[in-house]
């Protein structure tokens, strides 16, 4: 890479909900709720188990903010770069039962690039919630539009939702798919097929 200087940084993130839980009071409702569950919270095994529910809800919640870093590469013009195989675990907000998504994103570099460590940034950032795959897929795509100042971004998610494997339906192999396309993405079929057979081939067999 020929990189010569970086471009201004691009402007934060909204605050998301929940980082900086009071983590003594969640303990104590993690107590109460092991209670309404029958069981006994002193034992053995359960003693420690409110703090440490409480410290992991803390740390779910607080993923790195994903200031994104820009370099400049002047005789880049609307080349398409795919970053896929990027995995995150988030939590559905209709059951707070885990997802597991599989995520791939694209964009044309017209004169800079991203860097690309921070796709996995922003791909852990909006996971870190009470989510669904939905707007999560749309999250990321509106936040690198901002990142890139184009719109020409497209995203894929795959999910796979223990909320449908492990109640409900119980279907275990059950896939959900959600793609969001804009600017270029959206009014070119080539390019858009261009950026899904390259996010789909990099999907894990899962
Ligand atoms: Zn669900």
């Amino acid at each position: 890479m020929t990189s010569t200087s970086v471009a201004p940084p691009t402007p934060a993130v909204p605050r998301q909900p929940g980082p900086g839980i009071d983590t003594d009071r969640v303990a104590d409702l993690i107590s109460q709720l092991l209670v309404e569950l029958g069981e006994d919270p002193q034992r053995d095994g359960l003693a420690e188990t409110p703090k440490r529910v409480a410290a992991w809800w803390n740390d779910f919640l607080s993923p790195d903010a994903p200031a994104a870093t820009r370099f400049t590469e002047s005789h880049l013009s609307g080349q398409l770069v795919v970053v896929g195989g990027m995995s995150v675990w988030s939590l559905c907000e209709h059951h707070m039962i885990p997802m597991n998504l599989q995520v791939a994103v694209g964009y044309l570099a017209e004169g800079q690039v991203v860097g690309l460590s921070k796709f996995g940034r922003v791909a852990r950032h909006f996971a870190g919630r009470l989510q669904v795959q939905e707007r999560y897929t749309r999250q990321v795509a509106e936040h690198l539009a901002g990142v890139i100042g184009r719109e020409d971004v497209a995203v894929a998610v795959r999910g796979v939702h223990l909320c449908m494997s492990m109640r409900g339906v119980r279907m275990e192999d059950a896939r959900t798919t959600t793609v969001h396309k804009g600017g270029r993405f959206l009014a070119d079929p080539v390019l858009s097929q261009d950026f899904l057979a390259l996010a789909a081939g990099q999907w894990g067999a899962r």
